[in-house]
């Protein structure tokens, strides 16, 4: 496998934790799996196993190749501190480096040189995202002729089609790649290149991260311009849910909740409702504790809602709820719930950073997790909370919609709560019935069971994910 990122070597999001995981799963069903993850600063450690030289352009470059194992796994390094030793993984806030095709292409024939220079016989290449995109390119086209790649099928998984790798056409001859490439059967997107168009063409099987997204990015209002290019590859396209990682996400055995629980036994909830509403400053006494907790933990992005959450602003705190957001990005966002949290000190916290302990204690410590998604490839938090007995609210779209059943009002029967129409009539509309049923305790607690007794665990992910191998021709 080819990725930009990996747990615990480096995230910034879902990626890192399938990159991670997926293997892992693979692993334990009896397959060898090695991933290729760039040398980001930080990432130290490791046994030098190889240097390779590197063409890009007219210059050669050498690449330290260092290897971690771990559950079984060997994670491949590709050092080359000009392109990796740098402080943040894609760029400083909104702006990306102004090399990331050359960084990322750099990534993608490092890693098929340390096949090709090995001596292992790899049996598929999976690339994930547009940042290992021209691996297939590579394999198929440019590399085509290679030996160790003959009959080696190339897989893609799109993990978020919103990010496509588009870059001006003047980097191919920079990037080693032919004019003849700027085509559009090949990597030519309206006159710019997309590096996950690249691995669109030229791989011989394409996934996503949840059936209903598979569906929806073959239109044009989910498609991003490349709707028609996956319709014509339909036939090699499926989605496959990604699983959650139980080791690190189960709340009877998560170091970082205070009192460890289960469905049989839910007081460890209350323990780290307190210790939360404590450590972000919001009241946490007796009475404080039996409003329900809002818990949001995310990139803020529009992508996942918080232009809705923008306009609903003030009314938020009108619910009888309080509400504790853990999330960065977009600085607008950072603000205007800075300002928000400001206004409504009682009501409203936030933290802003990226905190991996602070996110387990809110996904226990929440009674509702929001995730008002305008588009969601699969998405974890809402895995995560309904293993940890935190009802989500969210969005019917992509990964979200596989997910969460929303309650039936005559019944009471599901997971949690779901609205279709993207606008924040709606969300407030789906909240208030959520905040409305947990004043039902035995109601409330049924769909918390529901919901914990739910397997989303990678084994049968990891199953498909080994049929789709085998079934990969070297298109
Ligand atoms: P995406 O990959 O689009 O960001 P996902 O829900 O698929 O969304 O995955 C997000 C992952 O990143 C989850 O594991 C989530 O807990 C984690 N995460 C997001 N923001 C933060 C944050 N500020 N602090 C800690 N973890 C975070």
């Amino acid at each position: 496998m080819v990725a930009s990122e990996a747990t615990p070597y480096a995230k910034t999001g879902g990626l890192a934790d399938v990159a991670s995981a997926l293997p892992r799963a693979l692993v334990r069903l009896g397959h060898a799996v090695d991933v290729v993850i760039p040398r980001y600063r930080g990432i130290t450690g490791g046994d030098r196993v190889a240097r390779v030289a590197v063409p890009l352009g007219t210059s050669i470059a050498d690449a330290d190749i260092y290897a971690i194992t771990e559950a079984g796994v060997r994670t491949l390094f590709v050092g080359h501190p000009p392109y990796f030793d740098r402080e943040y993984l894609y760029g400083v806030g909104n702006d990306d480096y102004g090399d990331n095709a050359a960084r990322f292409a750099f990534l993608a024939r490092a890693a098929l040189e340390w096949v090709a220079g090995t001596g292992e016989r790899y049996t598929v290449v999976h690339a994930h995202d547009w940042q290992a995109g021209l691996v297939p390119l590579l394999l198929r086209h440019t590399l085509a002729g290679a030996a160790a790649f003959r009959r080696v099928p190339a897989v893609l998984t799109i993990h978020n089609l919103a990010y496509q790798g588009l870059f001006e056409a003047s980097w191919l001859p920079r990037l080693g790649l032919e004019w003849e490439l700027m085509h559009v059967d090949a990597i030519e997107y309206w006159g710019r290149i997309s590096f996950l168009k690249a691995g669109i063409v030229f791989s011989s099987r394409i996934t996503t991260v949840s059936p209903q997204y598979a569906r929806e990015i073959q239109t044009p209002e989910f498609g991003f311009g490349f709707d028609g290019i996956l319709r014509s590859r339909s036939a090699d396209l499926i989605g496959i849910l990604n699983g959650i990682d139980y080791d690190e996400w189960d709340p009877a055995r998560d170091p970082c909740l205070p009192v460890p629980y289960g469905a049989s036994r839910l007081d460890g909830k209350d323990a780290a409702k307190r210790l939360v509403l404590e450590l972000v400053g919001l009241p946490a006494d007796d009475e404080d504790r039996r409003r329900p907790l809002v818990g949001m933990i995310s990139r803020l992005v529009d992508q996942k809602g918080f232009d809705l959450l923008a306009e609903l602003g003030d009314e938020l705190p009108r619910l009888d709820a309080s509400f504790v957001l853990l999330g960065a990005g977009e600085r607008r966002y950072e603000e205007l719930w800075r300002n928000l949290a400001a206004r409504h000190p009682g009501r409203i916290a936030v933290s802003i950073g990226f905190d991996e302990a602070m996110a387990h204690r809110i996904e226990a410590g929440a009674d509702l997790f929001l995730m008002p998604s305008r588009f969601e490839p699969c998405g974890l938090n809402q895995m995560y909370s309904l293993r940890y007995g935190t009802v989500p609210v969210v969005r019917a779209t992509g990964g979200l919609y596989d997910t969460v059943r929303n309650v039936d009002p005559a019944t009471g029967e599901g997971t949690g709560f779901t609205f279709d129409e993207y606008s924040p009539r709606a969300l407030l509309a789906a909240l208030r019935r959520a905040l409305d049923m947990y004043r039902n305790r035995p109601a409330w607690r049924r769909i918390q069971a529901a919901g914990m007794g739910q397997d989303f665990s990678w084994d049968s992910s990891a199953r498909q994910y080994a049929e789709l191998y085998e079934r990969a021709d070297n298109k």
